[in-house]
């Protein structure tokens, strides 16, 4: 065994500072030590029996072999249709819509058609772990910004903003793109109307590209609404949209989603899919595509999970943990620096693996979307879960 290893020639990696994702970390350790997984982001519920079924009958009607290279164009319609009538702007379903395999096999294959080595890509921390090295990937040079964190008096996170003069800074002739993120994971802070308009600012009379990853969209709570970049004319027009069917219809194991993006950015950008992915499965596309017509299910999706997150939270009031704001996500962070136990003094890699291991209780470090190694003394739970399993975590989360 070892013999052959050794006859396997030696290469340099292509990314030398990554390791295996902290989510599939946590997942992992979670399932050893038999501890709640309030780490990798997914629901614990079902996804609704009529979705199944509409993937079944397109399985039975003989939907298994390639569909077209950019999905289907039922389920291109329909999502040209929804972002009409959700952002008020008119994507081709021919020419600039492409079906993908998840949210994050769009953002490597936009970044893949874009990006030239050389390039600089800006990104905000914390950011999702896939944006630095599909950026790298692609020889681009990752530009990172941070989010800044508004403290209160007693030195606790209370919200973020966003770094406008050191986003202005980043910006120069070299920057290809900017990857923005609303509901922001991990944080859950959303953007306003407002935020998209200085953000055309910044970037007009530049050369800028934007990928904007709104995999989120349908988890913005408190009667605020999604801001997307298809609802801003001047950044539609030289943004990638990425989001995500996991998300909204919980599947995230289907793995599909898509890109929308003006034609110009979809023709290049299918280029790279064709030879990355080829196409998505079959049978999820039309499945997904009969159930997209009806607006019920994303449109009651923010009630739906506020309903949890305001549950979630209630049970946290009466720990130790100090609570951030959660305007969109699925996502809740907490600031365990201010906890009565010695633990309270670990960095958040070791806090959420000590929670893990000795409070049954899986989450994941915000520090894991830097890439230096940023302490602020904040962890993430996934609150996408039935209410036994948050009230269950929430009765060991007690303790601490
Ligand atoms: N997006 C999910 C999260 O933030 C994880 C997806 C993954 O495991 N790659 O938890």
């Amino acid at each position: 065994m070892s013999q052959q290893q050794n006859l396997a020639p030696l290469f340099p990696s292509r990314l030398p500072n990554v390791g295996t994702t902290v989510f599939t970390v946590m997942s992992a350790l979670a399932t050893e030590h038999q501890a709640i997984n309030l780490g990798q982001g997914f629901p614990d519920f079902p996804c609704d029996p009529n979705l199944i079924t509409s993937v079944t009958e397109a399985m039975l009607a003989n939907h298994n072999q390639y569909p077209p290279m950019v999905g289907i164009s039922e389920l291109r319609a329909g999502i040209s249709q929804k972002i009409n009538n959700l952002y008020q702007h008119h994507y081709d379903p021919d020419t600039e819509v492409t079906i993908t395999a998840g949210g994050t096999q769009g953002i490597l294959t936009a970044i893949l058609a874009c990006v030239s080595p050389g390039d600089e890509v800006v990104i905000i921390e914390p950011a999702y772990d896939s944006y630095r090295p599909s950026i790298e990937l692609a020889g681009g040079k990752v530009i990172a910004v941070s989010l800044q964190a508004v403290r209160d008096d007693h030195g606790q996170v209370s919200s973020y903003e966003i770094p406008w003069d050191a986003l202005k800074n980043a910006i120069n002739s070299k920057t290809r793109l900017l990857m923005i993120n609303s509901p922001h994971n991990p944080t859950g802070m959303v953007w306003n109307r407002a935020d998209l308009d200085r953000l055309a600012l910044l970037v007009k009379d530049t050369s800028t590209l934007i990928l904007s990853d709104e995999v989120y969209e349908h988890m913005v709570y408190d009667g605020a609404r999604h801001h997307s970049v298809a609802s801003h004319p001047d950044l539609a027009a030289r943004s990638f949209l990425i989001s995500s069917f996991g998300k909204t219809y919980h599947v995230t194991g289907w793995k599909v989603g898509y890109v929308a993006a003006p034609a110009a950015l979809t023709k290049e950008f299918r280029k790279v899919h064709q030879f990355n992915v080829f196409t998505v499965n079959t049978p999820m596309q039309y499945g997904l595509a009969s159930y997209l017509a009806d607006k019920t299910h994303y449109l009651n999706l923010p009630q739906f999970y506020q309903a949890k997150r305001d549950f979630f939270r209630a049970g946290l009031a009466n720990t130790g943990f100090k609570l951030l704001p959660t305007p969109g996500t699925y996502f809740q962070c907490v600031d365990y620096s201010k906890l009565n136990t010695p633990q309270a003094k670990l960095n958040e890699a070791d806090f959420c693996q000590w929670l893990t291991k000795e409070i049954g209780v899986a989450a994941i470090p915000v520090s894991a979307f830097y890439e230096k190694a940023t302490e602020s003394g904040v962890i993430r739970f996934c609150f996408a879960k039935q209410e036994k399993t948050l009230a269950t975590a929430l009765e060991r989360l007690q303790q601490i």
